[in-house]
């Protein structure tokens, strides 16, 4: 039973947003947006797998950031059971990579971070933070391959490493040895929940500039800028798709928030990164209902 979902990364809904609404955006920028993209698809995945019976004997915690003796780390999932702790690393790697003298690479020769390596990071990280609440759980960690289309050679066979051609296999026997219900209730599962950082610092600083963006409403399903209202709705001459006005305006204002966190809500800024709102009745009555109108005039913002 999942009891903390995953959303998606800041990071990547940010550039998300930038890769939607810049012309030529930086190749390092689209490449970590890809790679962000791709691991957020691969650990949806694993969440679908891994609560495919909903059961109640394990409870499962997604996408935690802690903090411990100033080191910040992120887990992909963890699962409780009635005993024991699994720390899940999900990767979704794709082709074909070996491993020589504990260093892997693509078989083109292209050395990549060595992922059992993050994971023992991982481990003793959690293990520390644990150890400092008096929790005393086992902890068992695994580095999950997702994708059907992962090859890795040379790897030793004692790595705690599930292949994809794996999981119904693990799932059996997971399914048989956790056979007990947990109480999602528990103090230290609160405790987890409690210690975990919603809103940790970011470790890269993204360089962009309002005047530099498009502006608009992006379509929710193909994120083209091609949309215009279109009485309640805002329809999308791309892939036709309509969505309510106001539900499309206030995805937009929030997507301008999580872009300028630190600039003011002003009226006739918002109306121009809308730019399909002819009306600035429209965008005021639906600013009401979720901030507070503030000054008058030029100077007037929503907080
Ligand atoms: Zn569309």
């Amino acid at each position: 039973m999942i009891i903390k979902q995953r959303k998606k990364p800041k990071e990547l809904l940010i550039l998300e947003s930038l890769v939607n609404r810049t012309k030529d955006i930086p190749k390092n920028y689209y490449l970590r947006y890809l790679n962000l993209l791709k691991g957020f698809e691969g650990e949806q995945k694993f969440d679908q797998w891994f609560d495919q019976d909903s059961s109640e004997n394990w409870l499962q915690l997604n996408d935690l950031t802690f903090e411990v003796n100033n080191s910040i780390f992120q887990i992909d999932a963890l699962i409780i059971t009635s005993n024991q702790l699994f720390l899940f690393e999900v990767k979704n790697y794709e082709g074909d990579y070996k491993v020589e003298s504990n260093r892997w690479f693509t078989l083109a020769g292209k050395e990549i971070q060595n992922p059992l390596l993050q994971l023992q990071k991982t481990e003793t990280l959690l293990r520390q933070l644990l150890q400092q609440h008096n929790i005393h759980l086992n902890i068992c960690p695994y580095l999950i391959f997702i994708h059907h289309e992962f090859q890795l050679f040379n790897n030793s066979i004692d790595a705690p490493i599930i292949f994809a051609s794996q999981l119904n296999r693990f799932m059996k026997n997971f399914q048989q040895e956790h056979s007990k219900r947990v109480a999602s209730n528990s103090s230290f599962i609160q405790k987890l929940l409690a210690l975990h950082l919603e809103d940790p610092p970011q470790h890269r600083e993204l360089e962009y500039h309002y005047d530099k963006l498009n502006k608009g409403v992006l379509c929710k399903k193909c994120q083209s800028l091609n949309t215009q209202i279109d009485g309640r709705t805002i329809y999308c001459f791309e892939c036709c798709y309509k969505e309510p006005k106001d539900l499309a305006l206030k995805r937009t204002v929030n997507e301008y928030r999580l872009l300028f966190p630190d600039n003011p809500l002003l009226t006739n800024t918002l109306l121009n990164w809308c730019q399909v709102i002819c009306s600035r009745k429209t965008l005021l009555r639906l600013l009401k209902k979720d901030y507070k109108l503030t000054g008058h005039g030029k100077s007037a913002k929503f907080i």
